[in-house]
């Protein structure tokens, strides 16, 4: 009765904003909560982009699949998909997942949600609820599901926090100075061994 919570951006695949303005030169998209810290506000100026650069859902989806997850995630995936259930807790929306996740075998995804027209223009975007990692965390829990959670940044603190072991995955220096109290793994070998660990503990 083992769940294994993974972050999806920075753990799994690339930074879907950052990476898709390096595709496409669009360098105005690679604006973060680090630049712009109210997200409604950030999340507004990155559609009205697209809006601008007139690229719809389709248009979006050609350049996501062009990223590919990140060298030896399909292969983790696996990995814990064959010892443990997985669950990844992400705040992507399914629209730009979904073509990264058929790379990865189509694990399951707790995410947000795009409103999409007709001609496939992006309207709007909906959070399917606040710090949904660390609700999904204690939902576990309280399933009886003995827990370890993993992530790379400020937005999966709280989901490591409540999960029976948390762990770091190559996290910016800030994170690690900030969360002492959570291991720091580098590569899938170090995380796979970390995930073992926490199980353990
Ligand atoms: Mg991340």
């Amino acid at each position: 009765m083992q769940i294994v919570c993974l972050d999806l951006e920075g753990v799994l695949i690339p930074e879907i904003w950052i990476k898709f303005a390096e595709l496409t030169g669009i360098d105005a998209l690679r604006a973060t909560t680090r630049d712009i810290p109210d997200y409604d506000v950030l999340m507004r100026q990155r559609l009205r982009i697209l809006d601008e650069h007139k690229l719809g859902i389709g248009d979006i989806q050609q350049v996501i699949a062009r990223m590919g997850p990140l060298d030896g995630a399909a292969d983790f995936v696996e990995w814990v998909r064959s010892r443990y259930q997985l669950v990844i807790l992400s705040d992507t929306f399914y629209e730009f997942a979904r073509p990264l996740m058929r790379q990865l075998g189509w694990p399951t995804l707790f995410c947000h949600q795009l409103d999409v027209t007709d001609t496939g223009r992006i309207s709007n975007y909906r959070l399917r609820m606040r710090d949904h990692k660390r609700a999904a965390v204690e939902a576990f829990r309280g399933l009886n599901f003995h827990t370890v959670a993993a992530g790379d940044s400020y937005n999966d603190t709280s989901m490591l926090g409540a999960a029976h072991a948390g762990i770091l995955y190559r996290p910016p220096q800030n994170v690690i100075d900030e969360f002492p109290q959570f291991p720091v793994t580098r590569s899938y070998a170090e995380l796979q061994t970390a995930i073992e660990q926490g199980f353990q503990g």
